[in-house]
């Protein structure tokens, strides 16, 4: 009976407890959803903070160790191109082999070139204590203004023009500056290892289908054999030899478990960086085709929804159609090409300023839009702005 009166003594601890900590929740609740401005989804912001801090801090964290797994594996896989593919192409036709390391080493310039300047190009902050004219709304985090196009990076802890995402790949975020050599690296990172694939695709065939690991050693069974002095076992039969004629008949290169693996690690870590890299590099082709970053995607398919229901059709305000809108990106204008500063490196500026941008409302005023871009410091007056920074051009139905 004892522990029965104790268990009821300490419920009477317990109870006001409970009570106090129900009450505390309730009040938290309350005041984190009071108004229009603290509703659910602000205090499910609130709750979720700890863990959007740990993601932030870990991201920022391993930024360096991606890198360089990226550089890594990119030098590893150029190592074994040099010491596996190159012989083999130069012994199979030299010509080709000189086209092929022509080409080769155009796509390691760019990848090289394009992943340097997007890991350690600033993606564009908006100028710290000077008023900003073209600001449409504050950052809440930094409280400062935040021109359009503009967001804050939490893994950066600051606000970012054109922000598209923060990148662990590159250690950095991609934004107004480095929008272009980011999706350049990718876009030259694709075509290397389909050309690795290309120029491996024959190596690879002989290595791994028509060289298998017990062929090391030869294949005897159906042969009488003779065994010398030393232990080993001789074929006798005079119908095949299996010397390094053999080889070279059926241009299998010698077995070398060192080079099967390598091959293997190729075969599978191109392969990877195709399918993964290459449905990410086709995901931003197509936002850059319609003009618009990674955010902005998600704030303009929200935005087409909401007007939708209204019965109106929501346009994105800095889509100027497909061609416009990759010249733009590119930064193909005063008289730049698509052969001097896309196929080679360039480190030209993007267009603009980061802080003010052009909307087809400017195409609308009868402005050509090759007038509205001539100049690299365009200002244009935007007339007014939708809470999430994007323009509404609002069309009846
Ligand atoms: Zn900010
Ligand atoms: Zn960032």
């Amino acid at each position: 009976m004892a522990w029965y009166w104790r268990t009821l003594r300490f419920g009477k601890y317990l109870c006001p407890f409970i009570r106090n900590f129900y009450l505390k929740c309730r009040i938290t609740y309350l005041s984190l959803t009071y108004n229009h401005f603290m509703d659910a989804s602000y205090m499910a912001d609130v709750c979720m903070g700890p863990m959007f801090w740990f993601v932030d801090t870990f991201t920022h964290a391993i930024g360096n160790l991606l890198v360089g797994a990226v550089i890594s594996l990119t030098a590893s896989v150029v190592l074994i191109a040099y010491w596996i593919g190159i012989p083999f192409w130069w012994k199979k036709n030299q010509y080709t082999c000189i086209f092929l390391i022509t080409l080769g080493h155009w796509l390691l310039l760019n990848i090289c070139f394009h992943y340097y300047m997007a890991c350690t190009t600033h993606p564009g902050f908006p100028p710290e204590g000077e008023l900003i004219t073209e600001a449409v709304s504050i950052c809440k985090k930094c409280i400062a203004p935040k021109p359009p196009r503009t967001h804050h990076c939490s893994v950066c802890n600051r606000c970012i023009l054109k922000m598209d995402h923060h990148c662990p790949w590159l250690n950095n975020c991609v934004g107004y500056r480095n929008h272009r050599y980011f999706f350049l690296y990718m876009a030259y990172m694709v075509m290397g290892v389909i050309y690795v694939i290309f120029a491996g695709w024959e190596i690879a065939y002989n290595s791994i289908m028509l060289i298998t690991e017990e062929c090391d050693e030869p294949e005897l069974e159906g042969h009488s054999v003779k065994i010398n002095k030393t232990g080993a076992l001789i074929p006798v039969t005079g119908t095949v030899i299996l010397d390094s004629s053999f080889l070279e008949e059926h241009e299998l290169e010698p077995a070398n478990p060192y080079r099967r693996k390598a091959i293997i690690y190729m075969a599978l870590i191109n392969l990877g960086v195709l399918f993964a890299l290459g449905a990410l590099t086709t995901w931003h082709a197509l936002l850059i085709t319609r003009g618009e970053t990674s955010i902005e995607a998600n704030i303009n398919k929200a935005e087409t929804l909401r007007l939708e229901e209204q019965g109106k059709i929501y346009r994105n305000p800095y889509d100027f159609g497909p061609k416009m809108n990759w010249v733009l990106f590119l930064g193909l204008t005063e008289r730049r090409s698509f052969w001097r500063h896309i196929l080679l490196p360039s480190g030209h500026e993007p267009i603009g300023d980061g802080l003010s941008w052009s909307t087809v409302h400017d195409e609308q005023k009868s402005i050509p839009v090759e007038e509205m871009f001539k100049t690299c410091n365009v200002k244009t007056k935007f007339e007014s702005y939708s809470k999430n920074n994007v323009e509404e051009v609002i069309l009846d139905k």
